[in-house]
């Protein structure tokens, strides 16, 4: 018994970390994409949740933080409004880079993306995930009609791996529209339970 649990023990300190592993991850990203700014999730790389969104925008790639911009603080005041620590959470995007003028990332980028995007899931491995608008919907689910199923948790399997997911409207779309701002209250609000 005493052998086994040493070996155990062994195992545990050859094993990389989380941080490791994602760091790993980052470096081959930049490896892949040497001449884009690129811009990493963020926060609790432990949390049971993560914040998924479409891809940085100009403030995020000079910070090096996703949401940081306009729709970022927007998000930030919401969460802070409804009692979620920003830190508690793991913040990325789809897209690791800013598109070009802003758009919206063209389905290759997406495609580019995603292989990436699900091996930072499978490490991070948040028991929910929340896709921010039809961008990160569509990337993990392949379907994109934020509207029709907001605030509706279902469940998404990952290379055999379960995973919760609640899909709610991008911060933009509230700027937009702030009507919708206490539908995407009451959608974060349902996280709440996973702090
Ligand atoms: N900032 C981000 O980091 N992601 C978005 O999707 C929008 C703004």
């Amino acid at each position: 018994m005493k052998k086994i649990l040493k070996n155990a023990s062994e195992l545990k300190g050859t094993m990389p970390s989380k941080k490791q592993l994602l760091q790993k991850l980052q470096k081959e990203i930049k490896s892949y994409f040497p001449n884009e700014e690129l811009v990493f999730g963020h926060g609790n790389i432990n949390s049971k949740i993560m914040l998924l969104g479409e891809a940085p925008g100009a403030e995020e790639v000079i910070q090096g933080k996703p949401f940081v911009g306009r729709s970022g603080r927007l998000l930030t005041r919401t969460l802070e409004k409804n009692k979620i620590d920003r830190n508690k959470i793991y913040i990325t995007n789809v897209v690791k880079w800013r598109p070009p003028f802003n758009k919206t990332p063209k389905t290759s980028e997406i495609k580019e993306s995603l292989l990436y995007l699900e091996k930072e899931i499978l490490i991070v491995k948040p028991k929910i995930i929340c896709p921010l608008g039809n961008t990160a919907l569509k990337a993990l689910t392949e379907k994109g009609n934020v509207t029709k199923v907001r605030g509706k948790i279902a469940t998404e399997e990952i290379e055999g791996q379960k995973f919760l997911l609640l899909p709610t409207f991008h911060p933009a779309a509230i700027l937009r529209n702030m009507n919708r701002l206490s539908l995407f209250e009451q959608d974060l609000r349902k996280l709440k339970r996973f702090l």
